[in-house]
This record gives C-alpha cells, structure tokens and sequence, in this order.
C-alpha cells in the first residue's frame, strides 16, 4: 500500500480524525440524533461563510448547487452577467444556457481577474440584468476575485450577486453579509477536508424573492422544498447523512482554529509555494496583483510533458497534485493549500516536483525550491 498525499484542489485530504467519524455506522436521517447534527452543521456553515442568511443543504457536487442558483434564481429568457476568465466561470454561462438565460458574459483573459468597472459599466447600461455570477476562485487558473469590490456595485442595483465559492470557502476570506454576498454556493470536499457529497447554497432575503418567483423546472433542486424543510430542521430527501455528521467535526475544527488564523495560513503556504517555484526557475501562473491563496498554478518549461509529470509524481511517488485544464493541459501543474494541509505537507510535494523535473531534464539546484519555501515559512 502506498500513501497518496491529496495535494489537488478538491478533493483534499481527509484529516484521520474524520476518516474515523466517515467510519461509524449510518443513523437515520428522520430522528432527533440526526437533526441536532444537521442543527449544528448549518449554524457551522452559517460562520464559514459569514452570514445570518438562509442555508440550504443538497445532496450533490458544488456543481449541484451552482445548477441549483440558476435555476432557482432565474427563469428561461432572464438576462444574467457571467464572468468567464477559466473553467469554472464558464460553468456559470452553461449553466444558464441550459436554462434558457441570457447569459452576457464577460471574457477574461486567463490567469487575470475581471475588473469590477466592467461589471458597473454593463449593469449601468442593462437594467435588466437579475444575477451576476462570479468565482471566488478559479480553480482553474489560480486567480481570485475580488468579490467585495463587486459587491459594492452590484448591490445597489436589482441585481443578485451569487459567488461560486465552492474551492475558496474556508480558505480565503467571503465576508458574505458584510460585502452584501446575496448566494454562495460551496461543498463539502475542498476546504472542510470530506469526500464529495454535501453542496450548499446559503441565499439572502433578496435572492429568496427571486427563488420564490423562478419559473425553471426544477425537482430536486427546488430551494422552496429546501426552504420549508430547513425551517423544520429537516432535509427534503434522504441526505448524505454520513458527510452531514462528519461536517459537524469539520466545522468544530474550522471554528476551533479561527477564520483569520485559517486564511493567515493557508496565505503562508501560497506564499512559500509561490517562492518555490521561482527557485526552481519557473514563473507563477496568475498576474501577481490576483493570485489565490487557494492553490498555485505554476508554469511548466516548454520542455517538460505536464501531463507525464502530474501521472509521474502521483502513481510513482504517491503525491496527487493537479495538472491543466483545456487551453493549460500539460503547461501547469495546480498545488492547492486547503484544508488539513500544512507546510511540511508543500515541502514534501515540493521535494518529490523536484524530483520529477530533475529526471525530466529540468535544469536547477536541488533542494533549490525546498529552501525557497522554507525560508518563507521559517519568517
Ligand atoms: N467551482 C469551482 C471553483 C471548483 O473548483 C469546482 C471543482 N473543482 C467546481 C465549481 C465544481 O465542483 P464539483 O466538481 O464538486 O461539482
């Protein structure tokens, strides 16, 4: 048996204090044990994403809930905003094609971040727009939005602003209630360290009006049914009640540790990992004004197959990390910091990238991006 160290950007690795609690056997979901667990997982949810806002629980992957905004938000011929500066952004636009939106979408070029002016420009000249959709981060470049600048604009206007957080959440800092965030949509397999299973949408009074008015077909995610049976401490459907009483010993530790000191830390292992890579000669995908503390995206030289490298350091050396997507497959490789990582966990995937480069014919100093984090993490 090998171990496999998760250093992807979700799933991420599962602390073994949960992995124990994922082991219990199953309660069942219509009883008082189960709802003083999902009681506690939604106040939970409530800290992480800084608000007194409605959360609703799904039974999916986040793109569940992202499928569940749109639909819930809007209805066939609305015109929406999307921003689409990598993958995950692009999801927001199919999303809404699926269900007959309007999305306009605004192009950004990848490894940049949308400028909020943009935004103000086309809200000041379409009235009609009812979302916005952006990215807290884009999981696919590295960059991270600035959603309280966005939210300054969009909520003055009719307009609901909903934020995929579903790899920022617990990792970077969403203040939904204070920026005036209407829809976060997050999950339980990046930042709160458990296997995929649990989506959310937390939803404002002025997105609960929209929820109430959308005229999209919707079944299983239908937030209404959501709505009266949270009120009840309830879940529509039967749940993934096995995340559900594992998130109440996630949420415990995020709590625990603090907001602040979470971000604090995963902003250190950005920084060395970001340091480790220029030691070992290679460049930082994202512009520097935008990079996500949520994971690194790093350039590859011209010279080296991503691909073979990402296949090389996972099934040889039992280090998982993430290689491109679409126009960045083979170019980049992805090391995420959330979760239960640490900085001896970016050492190690640091040592065994060295070590794959080096065969690979990369010239530079071993040790050279080990040091460099090190330095950063010995301030
Ligand atoms: N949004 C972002 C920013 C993501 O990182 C991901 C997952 N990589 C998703 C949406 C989609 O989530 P899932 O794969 O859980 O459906």
């Amino acid at each position: 048996m090998k171990r496999n160290l998760l250093l992807t950007p979700g799933p991420t690795q599962i602390p073994s204090e949960l992995c124990a609690v994922l082991g219990k056997p199953i309660i069942h979901h219509r009883t008082p044990q189960f709802q003083e667990n999902l009681k506690e997982v939604v106040e939970g949810l409530k800290y992480v994403c800084q608000t007194k806002n409605d959360i609703y629980l799904l039974t999916s992957s986040g793109t569940g809930a992202m499928e569940a905004a749109v639909c819930n938000l809007l209805s066939a011929g609305d015109q929406a905003i999307t921003v689409e500066g990598g993958k995950f952004g692009e999801r927001w636009t199919e999303i809404c094609e699926a269900y007959g939106v309007k999305a306009h979408v605004i192009k950004v070029q990848w490894g940049h971040d949308v400028k909020p002016q943009e935004i103000k420009k086309f809200l000041d000249t379409h009235k009609n727009i009812k979302a916005v959709f952006i990215t807290l981060a884009e999981t696919s470049t590295g960059v991270t939005t600035d959603v309280k600048a966005v939210a300054e604009i969009v909520k003055d206007t009719s307009a609901v602003l909903v934020v995929d957080a579903v790899s920022g959440l617990a990792v970077t800092d969403l203040q939904t209630d204070n920026w005036g965030v209407d829809v976060v949509c997050s999950a339980s397999h990046k930042g709160l360290m458990l296997p995929p299973g649990i989506a959310f949408v937390a939803a404002s009074p002025k997105a609960i009006k929209l929820i109430e008015q959308s005229k999209s077909p919707r079944y299983y995610f239908d937030l209404r049914e959501s709505k009266k049976a949270m009120e009840k401490t309830d879940t529509p459907y039967t749940p993934a009640i096995g995340i559900v009483i594992a998130l109440v010993d996630s949420l415990r530790y995020v709590r625990k540790m603090g907001l602040e000191n979470l971000f604090a830390h995963y902003a250190r292992l950005a920084k060395g990992t970001q340091a480790a890579a220029e030691g070992l000669g290679l460049s930082v995908f994202p512009q520097e004004s935008c990079r996500s503390n949520v994971l690194t995206a790093i350039n590859l030289p011209a010279n080296i197959d991503g691909e073979k490298l990402v296949k090389t350091m996972r099934d040889t050396y039992g280090i998982s990390v993430a290689g491109g997507q679409d126009q960045l497959k083979g170019k980049i490789i992805r090391i995420a910091h959330m979760g239960v990582i640490d900085e001896y966990d970016i050492l190690t995937g640091i040592s065994c990238l060295e070590k794959v480069l080096h065969k690979m014919g990369h010239k530079f100093a071993l040790g050279a991006g080990v040091a460099a984090a090190q330095r950063i993490f010995n301030q």
